[in-house]
């Protein structure tokens, strides 16, 4: 079967990977001139599954009020982005109720587990190099934290596989000696050695080799203008800055411009773009920083090591379509992770750190829109929001499984759902 996929960030390049691995022949469409270059670019790095709480847990939205007005906090509203969120907003709240949150909650670890599960079956058959830890995450608590209320939600998420210890202090220096400056701060930490990382901008761009060796063509500085249909409710090809491209089936992963397109089919997803910033740091043979990815629930503070270089970040701002970046975010950032690990000032050139920002495709429940459309050759793979390189395995799977064997994930949330 002709498959094309819209988009070759991480979700549309390992989608193009595991459709070619079912012997389709699938042509990827990305306007940038690699796959890669926009949300999946300079992520966090991180491949979590213990990160499938949604964001509107009932906790979160108690505390939203106060977060908005504090200049330290991590959420920010831009005011020229209020009309756009307002619709979207309310649906955030009705997904914040206990039972709500919790079926997204199983449905993102469901997924994300599956994602694992599948990178490492690839990783059996096929050297893959993006800079990879597998060595857990750690989640460090300050005395003053919220330690015991995280530590419930993982024993809710245990149920559901997600394992985990908690750590006292001596520990945590066990596992990371580099928080021995600072260690007194914490009171102490819950570790995920399921958790991995690494740099997401690389695993797309191996996820396009492996596909394109499978026989996949990459149309890059390609510009998606329109999803035609036909009279019936099939699409007939896309119109693409390039010419037409006609397909027997679609794979919409164009992150937080998929709204933007299957709007004028008469497809209302509620994704919102969701601003984030990273900050990546050159250590140039420096190796006194964390040997795994440490959390810091006090600064919300994120160290991510990457090969030699230290990956950190945070922050979510509605700003619409801005990708502006604010060097003082970047400071912010790089400023809370120097008083974790203040050694670092001395032996790094924390000038020549590397800013960024990107913006997550953000559904109100929090779990990605994955499956079938009202057109009959039209699939979702998109809206992966905070976890999309966590997710875009399985995600990526559970499409190919759709398309090729007309399997479906008995997953809570219904693409359909969002059809005007
Ligand atoms: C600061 C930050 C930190 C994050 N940290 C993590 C993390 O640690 N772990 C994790 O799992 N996730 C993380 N995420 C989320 C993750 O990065 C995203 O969910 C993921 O990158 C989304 O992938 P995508 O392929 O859906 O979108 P994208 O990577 O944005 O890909 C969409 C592609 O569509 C293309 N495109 C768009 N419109 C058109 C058009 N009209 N025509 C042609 N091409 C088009 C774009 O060029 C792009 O390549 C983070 C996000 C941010 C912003």
């Amino acid at each position: 079967m002709k498959v094309a996929v819209l988009g070759a960030g991480v979700v549309g390049s390992a989608t193009a990977y595991m459709l070619a691995n079912d012997g389709h022949e699938v042509t990827v469409i990305d306007r940038r001139s690699r796959p890669g270059m926009e949300t999946s670019f300079a992520n966090g790095g991180l491949m979590t599954p213990s990160d499938s709480s949604p964001w509107n847990s009932p906790g979160t939205v108690r505390r939203l009020g106060k977060m908005l007005f504090d200049s330290h906090s991590t959420l920010k509203i831009n005011p020229s982005a209020v009309p756009s969120i307002v619709g979207w907003g309310l649906k955030f709240l009705s997904n914040s109720t206990y039972a709500r949150h919790k079926s997204n909650m199983i449905a993102n670890i469901r997924i994300a587990s599956l994602s694992l599960e599948t990178l490492r079956s690839i990783r059996q058959t096929s050297t893959l190099n993006y800079d990879q830890t597998v060595r857990g995450t750690m989640r460090v608590f300050p005395r003053d934290g919220r330690m015991s209320e995280f530590v419930q939600m993982c024993r809710e998420m245990q149920e559901w596989g997600v394992k985990f210890d908690v750590l006292n202090q001596e520990q945590i220096l066990e596992k990371e000696p580099c928080l021995k400056d600072v260690i007194d701060r914490y009171i102490g930490a819950v570790f995920f050695p399921d958790d991995e990382s690494g740099d997401a901008y690389k695993f797309t761009n191996e996820m396009a080799r492996l596909a394109t060796e499978l026989g996949a063509q990459f149309l890059t500085n390609t510009t998606v203008l329109e999803i035609a249909k036909d009279f019936s409710t099939k699409i007939s090809h896309v119109k693409t800055s390039k010419g037409d491209i006609q397909a027997d089936a679609y794979v919409l992963s164009l992150g937080s411009y998929s709204p933007l397109l299957a709007r004028p089919l008469g497809l209302r997803l509620p994704i919102i773009p969701v601003k984030g910033y990273s900050v990546t740091l050159p250590l140039n043979g420096w190796k006194g920083g964390p040997t795994r990815p440490v959390m810091d629930d006090g600064y919300h503070a994120m160290m991510v090591p990457m090969g030699d270089r230290l990956r950190m970040g945070g922050k979510a701002e509605f700003a619409r379509y801005n990708t502006h970046i604010d060097p003082k975010e970047g400071r912010r950032v790089l400023n809370d992770v120097l008083k974790i690990l203040p050694a670092m000032a001395a032996h790094v050139d924390v000038e020549s750190a590397l800013n960024w920002s990107g913006l997550r495709p953000m559904t109100p429940g929090g779990a990605p829109l994955v499956g079938l459309t009202p057109y009959s050759n039209l699939f979702l793979n998109t809206g992966h929001g905070p976890l999309g390189w966590t997710m875009s395995c399985g995600s990526a799977k559970i499409t190919a499984d759709l398309i090729t064997h007309g399997r479906v994930l008995n997953n809570s949330v219904n693409p359909m759902d969002y059809a005007l």
